[in-house]
């Protein structure tokens, strides 16, 4: 028997299976989709078994020298998607795998079985454990085929279990916890034999017959006031006993008694989700477009599409931007779903990550809600695929497999025959494009659920604030409704659009800007560190007091961070409690949503950061939306500049007035006569998208063009520009009359770590030869991508062109 075996040396050459002899031992165990360990040139390497067959051309076969899994761990699906994923994204197909499954197994870590029902043991397998708990798998891989076909079944019926040790920095919490070391008649017997002066001991002995059980330390020395040295004494005398108890602080735990019922849907939720329903009884692939402003009720419709789903014994992957997947938002689905619900986000750690993976895969639930890996969920009965915030650029990733959740989502629900519903409040073009033309089916919800009005939303230009004497980074409109709404002790929400601008230190004299030396951007400032740092390479060096130029003293930051913002803010209204949200303030575990509880229970009025606070937060109180700068994402070289801003500004205006309290908006800007300003504030996504499509038509942008980008970079300049010309010229020769192909150019930002970069650009209809003629490229250069530093991504359909 011959297996063809995957491995992982991500090189152009070594993208192809190659034949390994199994071990007759083995032959009745191994399974497509199982992870192998293989001996490659001198190296030992690991591998993905992706087939079988009886004979191979290659005369002297090496074996495979250890099984790393006795369940498969990529399905056959899954497997086949690998394939597509990395022609699709031209990766290597090793790196496709690795990419669907968690990290902890990316790594070589160890794997055991463990009994969990001894007496169901046979006596064979028994001796192979002898006294022990659990054997290495390695131990195992060493046992006979009997033996071994013995333990797959035993773990199949639950009598054994796979545990994967994953060692990983202590990130739980640990606290100190107490309780009785003797039985309570022992504990009686003690309070009488105390000097009567001993009356905390006494107090804390008598707790502990009345309540026989742990608690943490500190609880009980804040209950009964008692201190330390006290407790020590009881310990001392061996009749309690302090131990260590690891707390898990799931903030997505919740309990199952308070399941919520569907709600009974309105006329609008009944049009949009009857489709969908007849998809899930008819089994039928469809791509749905839900098209509905915040608070229309597009998540009961989710939810209860899910339930359908859910009837017909089948399971759901539900995905949502990173930066919404909040308690509030996981809670919801938890309230509906309870047990059945796994929830995969960044914020786990490994181990949690990969016991979430495990629910999945041992099929004890049936819903997945998560960030965009989530869609790589290794259900084998889908039954659904929902994409909420759809247009978010964070479902592209950008790092290799360069894929788009959404893609995957099709190729999934094609294989499943399953639909597929993107939701959103601001389709992306593309997709709003797709359901005009009947690719996808449209659903609109116009109307927030209880007729709330959308919010009245105000212009500022600030132009005019200038001209008029006022050089505050807040209008005065915006000061005044920041003092109204505190007055009537309501809650505001304040965002600083900062994308592509920050604060940085310029000379006044000279123009002289503070560059990063190794990348061509300005070094951005951090007041409490007193420090200037690079955002891309984390470069970091103190402010200068003298311009390095011109030696002027006048030379200061400039712009507008979060804490100029805040400190601005309670100049003019120092009564103000103020929430800041950043990268600063949230960079530790847990941070974000302390934050965020601390502004729901109202222990601040007004809630400011960046673009994080601008989805899917749901306060009742908030009744006014502040934006400080609307325009600073207009201005970056990207065709879809227009699109985020547009997007964001709606997404922002829905977090006002979402409940009883009418909602007012901000918004201040340079640029108040642009269209998506305008169209922003009006509401209207229809005028937008017409308006916006006319210019891509015209710059033969998506979704009238498909785009690739081609970027290349090198620590010698000459080398980048040499090959990007040489990449240009073939592509230009190989490709179609049609294709357009541009530059090369520099990219946006020229350099990067030192590294310069150039960029290639082809915009084309339909060009079968693209993927073939990108891969040529690929292998060209190839002996120089492994070798020397250089680098060629190729990014389908990219979505950021920095
Ligand atoms: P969206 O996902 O579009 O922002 P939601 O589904 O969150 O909208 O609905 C907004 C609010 O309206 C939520 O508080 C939700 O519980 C409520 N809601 C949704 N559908 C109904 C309904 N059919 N009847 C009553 N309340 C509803
Ligand atoms: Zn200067
Ligand atoms: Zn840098």
């Amino acid at each position: 028997m011959i297996a063809k075996v995957i491995v992982d040396v991500a090189t152009s050459q070594t993208d192809r299976p190659f034949d390994y002899k199994v071990p007759n031992q083995w032959t009745s165990i191994i399974e497509r989709g199982m992870r192998v360990i293989v001996p490659f040139g001198r190296r030992k390497v690991q591998g993905f078994v992706i087939d079988f067959q009886e004979e191979s051309d290659i005369s002297k076969l090496k074996s495979i020298d250890e099984l790393l899994d006795l369940e498969p761990v990529l399905t056959s699906e899954l497997l086949e998607l690998g394939f597509w994923l990395s022609d699709h994204t031209l990766c290597f197909s090793v790196t496709a795998l690795q990419a669907m499954l968690p990290v902890a197994l990316k790594v070589h870590y160890k794997k055991h079985v463990k009994i969990k029902e001894r007496d169901a043991l046979p006596n064979e397998v028994q001796s192979l454990f002898k006294q022990r708990e659990s054997v290495s798998l390695t131990e195992l891989n060493k046992s006979s085929t009997e033996q071994m076909k013995q333990i797959q079944t035993l773990l199949k019926q639950g009598v054994l279990e796979i545990v994967t040790e994953i060692k990983e920095r202590k990130t739980k919490k640990v606290i100190k916890v107490i309780e009785p070391k003797v039985d309570v008649e022992t504990l009686k017997k003690e309070i009488k034999l105390l000097d009567p002066r001993a009356k905390k001991q006494t107090e804390i002995l008598q707790w502990f017959t009345e309540n026989f059980k742990e608690i943490p330390v500190q609880q009980l020395l804040d209950t009964l006031h008692v201190s330390r040295s006290v407790l020590k004494s009881l310990i001392q005398k061996q009749l309690l006993v302090e131990k260590e108890r690891q707390v898990y602080r799931d903030p997505y735990a919740i309990a199952s008694s308070e399941l919520s019922q569907p709600l009974p849907l309105t006329d609008v939720q009944k049009k949009a989700i009857n489709p969908i329903l007849s998809a899930v009884s008819k089994e039928k692939r469809e791509t749905f477009l839900v098209h509905g402003v915040t608070g229309s009720g597009k998540t009961e419709i989710y939810l209860q599409s899910i339930a359908s789903v859910l009837q017909k014994g089948k399971e759901a992957i539900v995905l949502v931007p990173e930066i919404s997947l909040t308690p509030q938002m996981v809670k919801r689905f938890k309230e509906r779903f309870g047990e059945k619900v796994a929830v995969l986000h960044s914020g786990l750690s490994a181990g949690e990550k990969y016991d979430e993976w495990l629910k999945i895969h041992r099929k004890q639930v049936k819903v997945v809600v998560g960030a965009r890996s989530a869609i790589f969920a290794p259900f084998e009965n889908l039954g659904m695929i929902i994409i909420d915030e759809e247009h978010e650029s964070s479902y592209k990733q950008e790092e290799n497999p360069r894929y788009h959740a959404r893609d995957v989502a099709e190729w999934r629900s094609d294989y499943h025959q399953c639909p597929l519903i993107l939701g959103s409040a601001t389709p992306s073009l593309e997709s709003y494009a797709r359901s005009i033309k009947q690719v996808y089916q449209l659903s609109e919800l116009s109307e927030r659920i209880y007729s709330q009005a959308m919010p009245t939303v105000i212009t500022v230009d600030m132009r005019e604030e200038l001209r008029e004497g006022n050089r505050s980074i807040f209008s005065r409109e915006l000061v005044e409704s920041l003092k109204e709404s505190l007055a009537r002790n309501e809650q505001c929400v304040l965002l600083l659009n900062r994308r592509g601008y920050s604060t940085f230190i310029i000379c006044r004299d000279c123009g002289y800007v503070a560059e990063c030396p190794h990348c061509d951007i300005s070094l951005t400032y951090h007041k409490n560190k007193q420090q200037v740092k690079c955002h891309y390479c984390g470069y970091e060096e103190p402010v200068a007091n003298r311009c390095p130029e011109c030696s002027s003293e006048h030379i200061r930051f400039f712009g507008t961070g979060t804490q100029k913002v805040e400190e601005e803010l309670l100049k003019l209204i120092p009564e103000a409690r103020i929430i800041r949200m950043d990268v600063d303030t949230t960079s530790r575990k847990g941070a974000h949503e302390k934050l965020l509880s601390a502004f729901a229970n109202k222990q601040g009025d007004v809630l400011l950061g960046t673009q994080m606070i601008a989805k899917g937060l749901d306060f009742p109180d908030v009744t006014l939306v502040g934006v400080i700068t609307a325009d600073t994402m207009l201005n970056l070289p990207d065709f879809r500049s227009a699109e985020r801003t547009f997007q964001l500004l709606t997404q922002v205006a829905g977090r006002a007035g979402r409940h009883e309290l009418a909602g007012k908006v901000i918004i201040q800007t340079y640029a108040p006569e642009h269209y998506s300003i305008q169209y922003a504030s009006e509401h209207n996504y229809h005028a937008f998208f017409n308006q916006e499509m006319k210019i891509r038509q015209a710059h033969a942008y998506p979704p009238y063009y498909y785009l690739t980008s081609i970027t290349v970079s090198h620590h010698e300049l000459m080398k980048v520009i040499a090959i990007s010309e040489q990449i240009a010229k073939v592509l230009k020769r190989q490709l179609s009359k049609q294709a357009v192909v541009l530059g090369p150019a520099a990219c946006v930002i020229p350099r990067i770590k030192d590294r310069y970069r150039y960029q290639c650009m082809v915009k084309y209809k339909n060009e079968p030869k693209l993927v073939e003629t990108l891969k040529t490229i690929l292998s060209h250069y190839e002996s120089e991508l492994t070798q020397s530093e250089l680098q060629i991504i190729i990014d389908q359909n990219p979505q950021m062109l920095m």
